[in-house]
């Protein structure tokens, strides 16, 4: 890796990119790797003119952004440059969020949820488990000892702009909106944890949930935003101190399926499509006065609608790569959206 130890923590806004290694399965096909990471904050696609004879020249497509990961980069080390900088909010009364965004198959939910051992996933070394030991840690560390946190979690998933908890069953809950323009998840299952485990037995819980009962593999959360929370209340309390949330977005490619033969699929690409362009809109906002946030536009933007506002909140974007030659056109829309974030 050619990160030098030194972590942004002064923006309110960090976008990163993260190259997954080949597969095996690519290997074996003969897949060929189209992205360099020559600098920790450049990322290159070579994509070649003519597919055809790859000896021809190479047309090269360079990208700038805060930290470029290579595929040598693991998980521990892309949490230590992207959402750990951001506990810290939590406990000084601001929001955060940490977005994974990316095609299907980029990394998305390795990176949030925990590394693949076969199908199982060890959800222990995840962006949402490392997060939440770090905030247990803090919690008892002496600085913020004194303000009597106490810390619950909660997990849902954003499905055809329909909203189902991860925690109960996958119960279809309610949004709601009151007149000072808080927005509420009505009866989300909220559970105070005392310590990691706890915490990662709701994360296990959560992600068994969300690949359940589908069809072919992956076919479902493709097609879904997948949100986990951490939320820190005052003891006794039920005004929100500080809250960090953690999405791990629908497949990017999932929002050209507009033109699909299948009304299904056209309506949910339509939907993903929806909420990713007014997600680059809301985060773009954010540390603006800008009065008009299109959070309404999507469910999505809706519920995260408070970790859009206020000086406090930080964000950061992930956005994951395949490096393969054939990924490449879904590589590039990636590249150029995460782009337009900053
Ligand atoms: P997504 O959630 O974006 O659809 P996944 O996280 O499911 O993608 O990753 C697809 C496959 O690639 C999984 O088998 C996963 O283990 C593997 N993978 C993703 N990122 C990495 C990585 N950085 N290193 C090794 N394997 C990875
Ligand atoms: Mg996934």
């Amino acid at each position: 890796p050619l990160l030098d130890g030194q972590v942004i923590d002064d923006h309110q806004i960090t976008v990163c990119v993260r190259k997954r290694p080949l597969s095996r399965k690519e290997v074996g096909r003969k897949e060929i790797d189209v992205i360099s990471v020559p600098r920790k904050d450049v990322l290159m696609v070579h994509e070649p003119r003519n597919k055809v004879d790859l000896t021809k020249f190479l047309e090269n497509h360079k990208f700038r952004f805060d930290y470029a990961f290579n595929d040598t980069c693991d998980n521990a080390m892309v949490y230590r440059y992207t959402a750990k900088p951001l506990v810290k909010t939590i406990f000084e009364g601001g929001m955060a969020t940490c977005f994974a965004y990316g095609q299907t198959g980029s990394g998305k939910t390795h990176t949030m949820g925990g590394e693949f051992n076969g199908k199982v996933q060890d959800c222990k070394n995840g962006i949402y488990a490392m997060a939440a030991k770090d905030v247990f840690m803090t919690l008892s560390g002496p600085r913020y000892r004194s303000l009597n946190l106490v810390v619950s979690a909660s997990f849902f998933e954003i499905y055809s702009g329909k909203v189902f908890d991860l925690l109960a069953d996958k119960q279809k809950l309610r949004v709601l909106e009151d007149g000072k323009q808080q927005v509420q998840v009505v009866g989300l299952t909220e559970k105070v944890v005392d310590g990691v485990e706890e915490v990662l037995k709701l994360i296990q819980h959560g992600n068994a949930a969300r690949t359940s009962g589908q069809t072919s593999a992956n076919a479902n959360s493709s097609r879904s935003h997948a949100v986990f929370q951490i939320v820190l209340r005052p003891a006794g309390s039920s005004k929100i101190h500080g809250k960090f949330s953690f999405i791990d977005l629908a497949g990017n490619e999932r929002g050209v399926d507009t033109s699909s033969a299948d009304r299904q699929t056209r309506m949910e690409g339509a939907e993903i499509n929806k909420s990713l362009l007014a997600l680059k809109e809301c985060i773009r906002a954010l540390g603006k006065q800008s009065a008009h946030l299109p959070f309404r536009v999507s469910k999505l933007t809706q519920v995260l609608r408070d970790s859009f506002i206020g000086e406090k909140s930080k964000t950061c974007m992930i956005a994951m790569i395949s490096p393969g030659l054939s990924s490449c056109e879904h590589t590039l829309n990636t590249l150029r959206y995460a782009d337009r974030v900053k």
